[in-house]
C-alpha cells in the first residue's frame, strides 16, 4: 500500500510554518490547511505583509530599533530625548515596553542578544563596539542596563559594567530586581518596569 501524504507544496508550507517560533507540528498542519481553504484571502494578505515588511523595514544603525527604509529613526533623531543617558537592552522588542512606562526619555541601544558561552555568543557577536562608539561620541553620563535577570543577563551586565564604569568612568546603573526571571522585558508589566526603572541602582 502506498503511503499517502500531502502533496509536496503543502509539506513545504507545513515545514515552513513549523519552523516559526511557538508553532508546533499540529498547529502548522492546521494553519496550512486553513490557508488553502477558508483562510485563502487572509493568507494572501499575510504573504503580502511579510514581503512588504521584509522590503520596507530596516534597523536603525544606532539603536537597533525598526524603522521605515530611508527614514530617520524616530528615537535617535528626536531632539526632545536626552542624549546623555543610554538604556541598553537585549532586543529591539525590549524598547517598547520601556517606552510605554513613559519614565525614560534618553536613548536606547539594543545589543541583539546577550552573552552566552553555552551558545557560543561572545562580545563580538553583539552590538557592543557600536555601543562603545556611541557612548564616547555622545558624551553619555549614565548607562542603564535593562537586561534580563537570569544568569546570561547578569553576565552581560557585568561585562558591560566593566567596560563603562571601569574603563570609561561612567555611571552604570541597572534595573532594580523584580523583573521576570530568565526573561525579556516584553513579559514585564508596565508598573513592574516603572518601579524597576525608578529603583535602578548603581553597579559596583
Ligand atoms: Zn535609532
Amino acid at each position: 500500500m502506498p503511503r499517502i501524504a500531502y502533496p509536496e507544496p503543502i509539506l513545504r508550507l507545513i515545514s515552513g510554518l513549523k519552523s516559526l517560533p511557538g508553532v508546533g507540528p499540529r498547529s502548522a498542519e492546521r494553519i496550512a490547511v486553513w490557508m488553502l481553504g477558508g483562510g485563502k484571502e487572509k493568507a494572501d494578505a499575510i504573504a503580502q505583509a511579510i514581503t512588504e515588511a521584509r522590503e520596507g523595514i530596516a534597523r536603525c544603525e544606532e539603536c537597533g530599533f525598526f524603522l521605515l527604509q530611508e527614514n530617520p529613526c524616530p528615537l535617535c533623531s528626536d531632539p526632545e530625548r536626552q542624549g546623555d543617558t543610554i538604556c541598553v537592552v537585549e532586543q529591539p522588542t525590549d524598547i517598547l515596553p520601556i517606552e510605554r512606562t513613559g519614565a525614560f526619555t534618553g536613548l536606547y541601544h539594543a545589543l541583539g542578544g546577550r552573552l552566552s558561552p553555552l551558545d557560543n555568543v561572545t562580545p563580538q557577536d553583539l552590538r557592543i563596539s557600536p555601543l562603545i562608539s556611541r557612548v564616547q561620541k555622545r558624551r553619555v553620563s549614565e548607562v542603564i542596563l535593562a537586561l534580563g535577570s537570569d544568569v546570561e543577563g547578569e553576565a552581560t551586565a557585568h561585562y558591560l559594567a566593566g567596560i563603562f564604569r571601569e574603563k570609561e568612568g561612567l555611571q552604570v546603573t541597572r534595573l532594580a530586581q523584580g523583573l521576570p526571571a530568565g526573561g525579556g522585558l516584553e513579559h514585564a508589566d508596565e508598573l513592574t518596569l516603572l518601579r524597576a526603572l525608578d529603583g535602578r541602582r548603581g553597579m559596583g
